[in-house]
């Protein structure tokens, strides 16, 4: 891939990629070399309006295509997402730090399944009637669906495309313009959709992106009155402080926010499988992932053979070069964030915890020397109520907690401000759907991780979140329903 495609990333407004209206800039950084890769429009509130006014101008047209025509228009942008799998994936990999095989095995494809699937739900959603026989009236209760009008979009940088994409296909496909925001952190995919955008003739104003830091250009979306609705996802103190903002304007918010998620292995578990599961659900995407399990929580009787299999498996993960294949552990998101990750890990031995493995600034020579990279970590010997234990790290860094029995790994699964997701590993499906009930969590996955199919629902309870997506859950969200009640003569 050319570098000098994302070398300047502008805003995607009324069809056109423009600059800031005041020409301001911010820099954007490769993680893993610590370099600038060229820089990013830094939207403002000027910015936003503009992109509010083009939404609301092509609202009406758009929203009033037909299903058909609607998935169309989105299922050729998966299509040129797909054409372009490989500069999309280098361009995700470069600006994320996240290895090559992620960005074009999951992050990308993510991204245009993400807008062939509410294509086909947009053409299959049901319309809600019901008949109603009163004496002496008979009457048909239809629930008429109406876009909720301009749809405000913002996203991670840990998922960059996958997320964004996420919101804005169920938000396009219900019939809503958009104004979205990707991290200012990892703008660059969002940056090749709208030239995407512009390649397959999406009609002009129906998405328009607005780049920028979420304190400026983020902040602005939240408290703009012709804005209805808001789709979030990020960090729950983020996610706290839009609420501030929107509930008061009675705006529709959906938040799907932090986690820190158990990974509850019993004895009976396969355990080769159980190993495999647990590095993955800890170290994916260098542990930045809202629904990685940060938490493992190993039945004692094999807590010793488990977590010397698991600091074998986690030490032995290929930290490379993001753009190299066989690259297991990237570069984390920023220097910020590993310095953050670092504090969690002095915290965690402050608080008396060893680390059995990792932690340590592992750059791999050549480009990569200057980059943010940290050694996959595994903490033991700490209580659940520490704070490596409680609060989200979102890095290369798992704890592993001993329990007795199935009562007390419940309670501790659920010992924590988040209800995000988790995974049990288990032979025993008796077990299985018992904790499963017991667990709260708004997703558990039973021996296996990070398996989704887009129909099922999805979202946080406790702090990690407001509302579900997935499926027809993410259509609504994007609707307002109207009841029409007609009476009618029925008796002729
Ligand atoms: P942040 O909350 O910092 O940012 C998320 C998005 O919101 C970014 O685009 C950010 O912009 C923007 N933003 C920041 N401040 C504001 C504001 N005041 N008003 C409006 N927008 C704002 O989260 P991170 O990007 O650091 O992402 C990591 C977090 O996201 C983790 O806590 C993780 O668990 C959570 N997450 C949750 C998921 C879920 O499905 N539940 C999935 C993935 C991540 P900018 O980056 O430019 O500042």
């Amino acid at each position: 891939m050319n570098r000098d495609t994302i070398s300047e990333v502008l805003h995607f407004i009324d069809g056109e990629r423009i600059a800031s209206s005041d020409s301001a800039v911010l820099d954007n950084i490769e993680p893993a070399t610590g370099e600038a890769l060229g820089t990013i429009a830094a939207g403002s509130s000027a910015d936003v309006e503009k992109a509010v006014t083009a939404a609301n101008r092509a609202l009406p047209r758009w929203s009033q295509l037909s299903a058909d025509t609607r998935s169309s228009h989105l299922e050729q942008l998966a299509a040129a997402i797909e054409e372009n799998l490989d500069e999309l994936a280098t361009a995700e990999s470069i600006d994320n730090g996240k290895p090559i095989s992620a960005s074009r095995n999951i992050d990308i494809p993510r991204a245009a399944a993400n807008l062939r699937f509410f294509a086909g739900a947009a053409r299959y959603q049901r319309d809600e009637a019901y008949r109603t026989r009163l004496p002496g009236d008979d009457l048909w209760n239809v629930a008429v669906k109406k876009p909720i009008g301009v749809a405000g979009c913002i996203s991670p940088w840990n998922l960059p495309l996958y997320l964004f994409t996420w919101k804005i296909a169920p938000a396009l496909a219900a019939g809503c313009t958009v104004v979205g925001k990707p991290s200012e952190l990892t703008p660059a995919t969002a940056d090749l959709l709208a030239r995407a955008a512009q390649k397959v003739d999406f009609p002009a104003g129906v998405l328009n992106i607005v780049q920028g830091a979420g304190s400026t250009a983020g902040a602005s979306i939240v408290a703009h009155p012709g804005i209805p609705a808001l789709s979030f996802t990020g960090g729950t103190a983020t996610g706290a402080s839009i609420a501030t903002i929107a509930a008061p304007m009675f705006k529709k918010t959906l938040l799907e926010l932090g986690g820190k998620n158990p990974t509850v292995v019993f004895a009976d578990a396969d355990l080769d499988e159980a190993i495999e599961g647990a590095t993955s659900a800890a170290f994916s995407n260098q542990g930045q992932i809202c629904l990685c399990g940060s938490r493992i929580l190993v039945e004692k009787s094999i807590q010793e053979e488990f977590t010397g299999r698991l600091v074998e498996r986690a030490s032995a993960m290929k930290i490379g070069d993001p753009l190299e294949e066989s690259t297991e552990v990237g570069a984390l998101v920023s220097a910020a964030h590993r310095d953050k990750v670092e504090r969690c890990l002095s915290v965690a031995t402050q608080e008396g915890g060893t680390i059995l493995c990792g932690g340590e600034r592992a750059a791999p020579s050549g480009r990569c020397s200057e980059g943010y990279f940290l050694s996959p970590a595994v903490v033991t010997g700490l209580e659940s109520n520490a704070r490596t234990n409680q609060e989200e790290i979102f890095g290369p860094v798992a704890t592993i907690i001993g329990f007795d029995d199935e009562t007390s790994a419940i309670e501790i699964a659920n010992d924590v401000r988040y209800g995000l997701a988790a995974s049990v590993w288990t032979r025993d499906i008796d077990r299985a759907l018992r904790v499963s009930e017991k667990l709260e969590a708004g997703t558990v996955w039973v021996n296996c991780w990070m398996k989704r199919d887009l129909r099922t629902v999805f979202g946080g309870l406790k702090d990690s979140g407001l509302g579900r997506e997935g499926g027809t859950e993410s259509l609504a969200f994007f609707q307002e329903a109207t009841n029409v009640c007609i009476r009618f003569d029925s008796k002729g």
